[in-house]
């Protein structure tokens, strides 16, 4: 029989909705799965707390976990660090860890050869995935426009991943994710037709941005802003 794989990895961009599936996987067993508590330079918004969603850390003290070793995979994303500790992979003892971290993160996890299974997480169309980044709620149209420039990348990135899930109703999807997991072939949608599904969400992302720039004066000021950060970041 196939043994388990030591990791679930969800990728994907901003508001694919993988951190609702990795909530929603541990749930549902969380005898046999364990959230992956990533550090970030990001800061915490409204609800969240210090070691649930992340652990909130100084920049200065996010390079010190990097010089110490301390991390599996770490990368800048939308401007900010974000890392998986080893810790937290400690701390999960005998149960997956689920890890939801970006294309950069996942390559460096399958460069480790950890065994992780890795599946890319697809908004099953641009208008749902753009209501759901708006309809969250926790980001000006600023960082709005920053991460979907930054889901663009992701988006590009996905030729390179063999799993998609498309996120359309949560409940098949997490199924579809546990059966992934148990070892089912990816059966519901190939890597052709998430190339299709990508080029489409690429080409609603690039007509979003160019609403809320079209909106102007603080989207257009904020996304400007968000490039210097971006550039004192990758500097640092
Ligand atoms: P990500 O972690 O990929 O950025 P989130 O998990 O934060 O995405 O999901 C983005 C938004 O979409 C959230 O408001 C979430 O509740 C919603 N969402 C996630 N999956 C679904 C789904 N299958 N149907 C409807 N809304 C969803
Ligand atoms: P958010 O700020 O919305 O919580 O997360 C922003 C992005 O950072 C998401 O794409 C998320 O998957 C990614 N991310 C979260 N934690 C990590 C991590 O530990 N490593 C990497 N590489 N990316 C992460």
């Amino acid at each position: 029989m196939r043994s388990e794989p030591a990791a679930l990895v969800l990728v994907g961009p901003s508001g694919a909705g993988k951190t609702t599936i990795a909530r929603r996987v541990v749930a549902s067993r969380p005898d046999r799965f364990v959230f992956s508590v990533s550090a970030t330079t990001r800061r915490p918004r409204a609800g969240e707390e210090h070691g649930r969603e992340y652990l909130f850390v100084s920049r200065a003290d996010f390079r010190a976990m990097v010089a110490g070793g301390e991390l599996l995979e770490h990368a800048v994303v939308h401007g900010d660090y974000y890392g998986t500790p080893l810790a937290s992979l400690r701390r999960a003892g005998r149960r997956a860890p689920v890890l939801d971290i970006d294309v950069q993160g996942a390559a460096q996890v399958l460069r480790h050869g950890v065994g992780a299974c890795v599946i890319f997480i697809v908004p099953p169309d641009a208008d749902a995935w753009i209501d759901r980044l708006d309809g969250r709620g926790t980001e000006s149209p600023g960082r709005i426009v920053r991460r979907l420039r930054t889901s663009l990348g992701e988006l590009g990135g996905a030729s390179s991943f063999e799993c998609f899930v498309v996120n359309d109703a949560l409940d098949q999807t997490v199924a579809d994710v546990l059966a992934h997991w148990r070892g089912a072939p990816p059966g519901r949608i190939g890597a052709p037709e998430a190339a299709v599904l990508c080029r489409d969400l690429e080409a609603g992302a690039r007509a979003e941005i160019a609403r809320l720039r079209a909106l102007g004066g603080r989207a257009a000021a904020e996304g400007a802003s968000d490039r210097a950060d971006e550039a004192k970041v990758q500097d640092s």
